[in-house]
């Protein structure tokens, strides 16, 4: 059976080296994205350039209906997926709790949550045995901010991914006998673009000296655990975590 992998952000950061490196290792890739199409595309053809096969598909993981022809999408390009990566999240300018109005709560939980339970429904549909599929592997993306609980900056996403750590857990128990596994890797403070959006770029290079290891992570440091527990390699771990944190 073919490996086919979908990536939800899969045009930048985490989600994009995620990309190349299960390309690597043999899956025909789908590249989701919001709205940067020329990243996603750059992504696919790098994959290309290497002799892989992926697709780039625009679809925003809070919307049913793009998630519903996301899969699709794949089903008739790549053919039935293999494992899902839930990657795709947002989040917004650093606030105390005590600012937060009911929209931006809205917008954190549609995409970091219902997103990625949305996704995994749509992978469960084609993966189980118990809907004529034959298993699979989806690795969500949560946070060390789930144990932290990013105080100050934004409790909001925090706890979006302590609900996404819940998720795995409940579904990978609920689709064990199932032939798929559930598991999620926790990222510490990683250099993407993706602090930009709280309203500060350079927040790794401030918080760094709160890690043991000195430093912030490289998105290809999380991919390699993420292409890891989607793999063989993992086959006996199911509902668990891999924090990639340098140890906070
Ligand atoms: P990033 O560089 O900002 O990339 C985010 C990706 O998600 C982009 O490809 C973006 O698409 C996509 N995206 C955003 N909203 C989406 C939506 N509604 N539907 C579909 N795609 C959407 O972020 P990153 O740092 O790689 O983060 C990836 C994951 O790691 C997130 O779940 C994040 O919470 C988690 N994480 C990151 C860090 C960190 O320090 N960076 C730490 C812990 C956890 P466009 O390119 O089209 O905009």
């Amino acid at each position: 059976m073919g490996k086919v992998a979908i990536i939800t952000g899969g045009g930048r950061g985490i989600g994009a080296a995620t990309a190349r490196l299960a390309a690597q290792r043999g899956y025909a890739v789908c590249v989701n994205y919001l709205e940067n199409r020329a990243a996603a595309d750059a992504v696919v053809a790098e994959i290309a350039r290497g002799g892989g096969k992926a697709l780039a598909v625009a679809a925003d993981v809070s919307s049913e209906s793009d998630v519903v022809r996301l899969f699709e999408t794949v089903d008739q390009s790549l053919g039935r997926v293999t494992a899902l990566v839930n990657n795709a999240g947002t989040l917004e300018k650093q606030m105390r709790l005590d600012q937060m109005d009911a929209a931006r709560l809205t917008r954190a939980f549609a995409v970091n949550v219902i997103g990625s339970f949305l996704c995994a429904r749509e992978a469960v549909r084609r993966m189980s045995t118990r809907h004529g599929g034959k298993g699979g592997a989806i690795v969500n993306v949560s946070s060390g901010a789930a144990r932290l609980g990013s105080p100050n900056e934004y409790v909001d996403y925090a706890a979006c991914k302590g609900a996404i750590d819940t998720m795995t857990i409940g579904l990978a128990h609920e689709v064990a006998a199932e032939g798929i596994r559930v598991n999620a890797v926790r990222p510490g403070y990683i250099h993407t673009e993706f602090h930009a959006l709280g309203g500060e770029p350079g927040r790794v290079d401030r918080v760094k000296q709160q890690v043991p290891m000195k430093r912030g992570g490289r998105p290809e440091e999380v991919a390699n655990a993420i292409v890891w527990l989607l793999s063989d390699e993992a086959s006996f771990s199911t509902g668990t975590f891999i924090d990639v944190t340098g140890g906070r």
